[in-house]
C-alpha cells in the first residue's frame, strides 16, 4: 500500500517546482508562483479520476472527513452512523462537530453491516458512513438504499481503498461524499493531505470556504474577502501537495503492482483448508492495499497471527486486539475522555460502548488476518513469501 516505496524522480521534481517559486501556499502569491497550483491541479487530477465534479484537498483524511462532515451541515446532535471496524478519526471527525457517532456492527466484508445499519437509524440519524477498510468495500447499493429510504446521506470512508471501484464507480464518488487520506502510509501520500470529492456544488463550495477560515476565495486580495460562515484551517501546503501530484499520476501503475502481489499469495493461500476470504459485494473490485482471511475461530486467528510474525512474515495484522481499529480498545471514547468538556449533546447522547453487544463484530474481526500488500515487493520476494505463509499458516491451523 504506501505509495512511499516507490518515491522518486518525478516525486522531486515536484516538489521542485515548488521550492523554485518559492510559495508553499496553495492562495495567494500569484505573481510569484512561476503559475505553480499543485494543490488545485491535484484536485483537478482527482476529480478526475474518480468520475466526480468535485475534489476539495485538505491536510490529513481526519480534516477531510470533519471538512465533509460540516459541508453537508452536520453538527451538534446529529447522529453518524459508523462501524467498530475502521480507525479512530471516525469517531474524532464526528465529535469535532459536536455530532454523535454511532457505531454499528460490520459483517463479513469487514465493512458496515447493512441490516446493522437500519437497526440503528433513529429521528437523529443524518448520515451513513461506510469505511473500506483494507482495500475493500461495503455493499453500497444495500447502503444506498437504505439511506434513499431514510433520507440520509451517503459518506464513503475510502481512505484504505483508493482506486477500488463498485459498479464501475471509483470508490468515494458512489455516495454523496467521499474522503481519502494522503498520509505517509497510504496507497497515494502526499506525507499529509486528504480530499473529499462529491458532485454537489453547495458541499464543495462550503468545503472549499470551511476549510480555510470561511474565505470566500472572491477575487485577488486575500486581505479583502469576506466570509460568509465560519471556518477552520484545514489547508494544505504546495510542498504536500507537489507529492501528492506525482504520486495521483502513478495510481494505476500502484494499483496493477498491487494486484500483482495480491494475487499471488492469494492463489497460494487459497490452497489451505479452513481458510477462507473476505466477502466482497457484488459488483464491488478491491483496490488490492490488503488481502484479509479468515480462520475457523479466534484462537487459531490468534495462533496463525503469531506464528506468522515468528516465521518474519511482516505486515500482517490481527485488528481484534489492534488499539487503533476496533471499539475494543476504544475505552477512551466510552468513558468520553476529552480534554476540553464535551457538548451538553455529546455528554447526553453518546453511548457507553464497553457495555453494547458487538458478538457479530467479534466474530468475524476475531477470526480475521490482514495482510499489508506492498508496492515494493518483486515478484519472486513475493512468491517466496506465499510459500512461506501457506507452509506457517498449515501447520498452525
Ligand atoms: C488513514 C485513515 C484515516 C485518517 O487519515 P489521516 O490522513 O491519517 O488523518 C481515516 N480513515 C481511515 C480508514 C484511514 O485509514
Amino acid at each position: 500500500m504506501p505509495g512511499f516505496e516507490l518515491f522518486g524522480d518525478r516525486e522531486r521534481a515536484q516538489v521542485q517546482d515548488v521550492m523554485d517559486s518559492g510559495v508553499l501556499m496553495r492562495y495567494g502569491f500569484d505573481g510569484m508562483r512561476n503559475g505553480h497550483y499543485k494543490a488545485l491541479e491535484l484536485e483537478k487530477v482527482l476529480a478526475e479520476k474518480m468520475q466526480v465534479k468535485h475534489a476539495q484537498l485538505v491536510s490529513s483524511g481526519t480534516a477531510a472527513l470533519t471538512v465533509a462532515l460540516a459541508s453537508a451541515g452536520i453538527g451538534a446532535g446529529d447522529e453518524v452512523i459508523m462501524p467498530t471496524f475502521t480507525f479512530v478519526a471516525s469517531f474524532e471527525s464526528i465529535l469535532a462537530l459536536g455530532a454523535i457517532p454511532v457505531l454499528v456492527d460490520v459483517d463479513d466484508t469487514l465493512t458496515l453491516s447493512p441490516e446493522a445499519v437500519e437497526k440503528a437509524i433513529t429521528q437523529r440519524t443524518k448520515v451513513v458512513m461506510p469505511v473500506h477498510m483494507c482495500g475493500s468495500m461495503a455493499d453500497l447499493k444495500k447502503l444506498k438504499t437504505i439511506c434513499d429510504k431514510h433520507d440520509l446521506l451517503l459518506f464513503e470512508d475510502a481512505c484504505q481503498a483508493i482506486g477500488g471501484t463498485f459498479e464501475g464507480k471509483p470508490l468515494g464518488s458512489y455516495g454523496d461524499l467521499g474522503c481519502f487520506s494522503f498520509d505517509y502510509v497510504k496507497t497515494v501520500t502526499c506525507g499529509e493531505g486528504g480530499a473529499v470529492i462529491t458532485n454537489n456544488d453547495q458541499f464543495k463550495l462550503n468545503a472549499d470556504h470551511y476549510s480555510d477560515h470561511g474565505h470566500d476565495h472572491v477575487g485577488n486580495d486575500r486581505g479583502a474577502e469576506t466570509h460568509p460562515f465560519m471556518g477552520y484551517n484545514f489547508r494544505i501546503s504546495e510542498l504536500h501537495a507537489a507529492v501528492g501530484l506525482a504520486q495521483i499520476q502513478r495510481l494505476d501503475e500502484f494499483l496493477s503492482i498491487q494486484k500483482r502481489n495480491y494475487m499471488i499469495i492469494r492463489e497460494a493461500l487459497a490452497s489451505i483448508e479452513g481458510l477462507t476470504f473476505r466477502k466482497v459485494p457484488d459488483g464491488g473490485v478491491e483496490s488490492y492495499a490488503f488481502l484479509s482471511f479468515f480462520l475457523p475461530d479466534s484462537e487459531t486467528a490468534k495462533r496463525v497471527h503469531g506464528a506468522l510474525g515468528t516465521a518474519g512474515v511482516d505486515a500482517c495484522f490481527y485488528w481484534f486486539d489492534n488499539n487503533w481499529h476496533y471499539y475494543r480498545k476504544w475505552e477512551h471514547l466510552s468513558a468520553k475522555k476529552s480534554l476540553p468538556k464535551v457538548s451538553w449533546e455529546v455528554n447526553e447522547l453518546l453511548r457507553d460502548y464497553s457495555t453494547v453487544d458487538f458478538s457479530q463484530s467479534d466474530h468475524w474481526v476475531g477470526r480475521n488476518i490482514s495482510c499489508l500488500i506492498k508496492l515494493g515487493w518483486a515478484e519472486d520476494e513475493v512468491r517466496a513469501r506465499a510459500d512461506k505463509m501457506v507452509a506457517v499458516i498449515s501447520k498452525s491451523i
